[in-house]
C-alpha cells in the first residue's frame, strides 16, 4: 500500500471510529494492494492488513499482494466474518457504492451481532482522488495513445464513411498501439446525431455539411484515457461552425480557471455561464467533466453538485457541450491534471476547429 493511501484510510477510520475497512470494489482494492484479478477482499487496519481471495487467485495474489496477511476462502463473507471477528473487531466501515444489499444482509447474518456495519460513501469516494506521479505517468501513456491512434485513422474521416468503421479502425488503432482495451463504446455521432452526447457509433454515413464529435479512449496499466473532439466535414453551415466557437471558448475559460481551491462547481458554472450568455444553456445538460484513473468516471464529479476544491495531482475531463435535437452537436473535451500553478493538459489531439474532407 502506498504511504498516501495508507494515511487516507488511517484518518478514514479515526473520523469514523472505525476498527478496519473491508474493500471490495475490485479498483480500490487494486489501489490498495495491487490486485488486479476480479474477485476479493482487502481489509485495512493501520496495525495490519489482510487480502482475501478464493483459489483461482491464490498463486497471484502471491504475485502481486504485499499485505500482512494472505487468506484462501471456499466462502469469501464466511472467511471476511470470522477474520474480523477474530481480531476482536467490532465497527466495519464498507464502501456504501459497492456492497448490494443482499450482500450486507448476507454479511450481517454472518456476523452474529458481534460485527457493526458501517456504510461509507462520500469519504471512501476521494480515496483515488489525488493521483501520484506513477499515476500521473500511465494517463499521460494512455493520452498519448489517442493521439497516436487518431493521427493513424485521421484520413479515414471523411463523407460516405460509416461511424463504426471509425470506430472499429480507433479500436485497433489503440490496441495495435499498446493500449489494454477501449474505455468504453466508441462514440461517433455525426450529423444530427450529434445532438445525443452519448451516441455509439451506428452504420450511418458521414455526409458533407455535418459536424461529427469523436468520444474515444483506452487504458494503460489500468488507468483510462478520455478525449473529444468534432471536426467539420466540408462546408458546415454558420449556425453550427458557431456553437461549435461557443464551446470551444467555454472550455478554453474552464481550461484557464482550473487550479487548486477552485471550487469544482465554481469551475462548472464558468463554461455554463459562458454558454447560456450565448443563448444556449438549455442545450447543455450534463456536467463539465469528471475524475479519471482506475475507473473512467471517479471522484471528483465536476458538476453544479461539486462542494469540494481541486486540489494537486487531480486529474478530471473538461468537456462542455452542446446538443441541438434535430440539428446536431459539439462536444470538446480534454484531460488535464491540476497542478500547483493551474492545469496542464495530458491529451494532446488539437481541438481548434477543421474541416475534413
Ligand atoms: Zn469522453
Ligand atoms: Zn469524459
Amino acid at each position: 500500500m502506498t504511504e498516501a493511501a495508507s494515511v487516507f484510510c488511517a484518518k478514514l477510520l479515526d473520523s469514523l471510529s472505525l476498527d478496519a475497512f473491508v474493500f471490495l470494489d475490485l479498483k480500490n482494492i487494486r489501489y490498495c494492494c495491487d490486485f488486479t484479478g476480479s474477485d476479493g477482499v482487502y481489509i485495512f487496519n493501520p496495525d495490519k492488513d489482510w487480502f482475501l481471495c478464493d483459489s483461482r487467485y491464490q498463486e497471484q495474489a502471491r504475485q502481486q499482494v504485499s499485505v500482512s496477511e494472505q487468506v484462501c476462502y471456499q466462502n469469501k463473507f464466511d472467511s471476511l466474518t470470522a477474520t474480523l471477528k477474530k481480531q476482536g473487531f467490532k465497527r466495519v466501515g464498507f464502501e456504501a457504492d459497492t456492497l448490494t444489499v443482499a450482500q450486507l444482509q448476507e454479511l450481517t447474518r454472518r456476523s452474529e451481532k458481534l460485527l457493526e456495519w458501517v456504510p461509507v460513501g462520500a469519504q471512501v469516494r476521494a480515496l483515488r482522488g489525488v493521483k501520484s506521479v506513477a499515476e500521473i505517468a500511465c494517463l499521460q501513456q494512455a493520452a498519448d495513445l489517442n493521439a497516436a491512434a487518431y493521427t493513424q485513422i485521421e484520413g479515414l474521416i471523411k463523407p460516405g464513411v460509416s461511424e463504426k468503421t471509425i470506430a472499429l479502425e480507433l479500436e485497433f488503432a489503440l490496441r495495435r498501439l499498446g493500449g489494454e482495451d477501449r474505455a468504453f463504446d466508441i462514440i461517433v455521432a455525426s450529423g444530427t446525431r450529434g445532438a445525443l452526447p452519448h451516441g455509439v457509433a451506428t452504420e450511418r454515413l458521414l455526409a458533407a455539411g455535418e459536424l461529427v464529435t469523436i468520444d474515444f479512449g483506452t487504458r494503460v496499466s489500468g488507468y483510462h484515457s478520455d478525449d473529444t473532439l468534432t471536426l467539420g466535414l466540408g462546408d458546415v453551415a454558420d449556425d453550427l461552425r458557431r456553437i461549435f466557437d461557443i464551446v470551444l471558448e467555454a472550455q478554453s475559460l474552464a481550461l484557464q480557471k482550473a487550479a487548486p481551491g477552485v471550487v469544482l462547481a465554481d469551475l462548472d458554472a464558468i463554461a455554463r455561464e459562458y454558454i447560456g450568455s450565448a443563448g444556449y444553456g438549455e442545450y447543455f445538460g450534463h456536467g463539465l467533466g469528471h475524475g479519471v484513473g482506475l475507473d473512467i468516471h471517479e471522484y471528483p464529479t465536476v458538476s453544479a453538485r461539486g462542494l469540494d476544491p481541486l486540489q494537486a495531482g487531480m486529474v478530471i475531463t473538461i468537456e462542455p457541450g452542446i446538443y441541438l435535437p434535430g440539428r446536431g452537436g459539439v462536444r470538446i473535451e480534454d484531460t488535464v491534471v491540476i497542478t500547483e500553478e493551474g492545469c496542464r493538459r495530458l491529451t494532446r489531439i488539437p481541438k481548434k476547429y477543421r474541416a475534413l474532407g
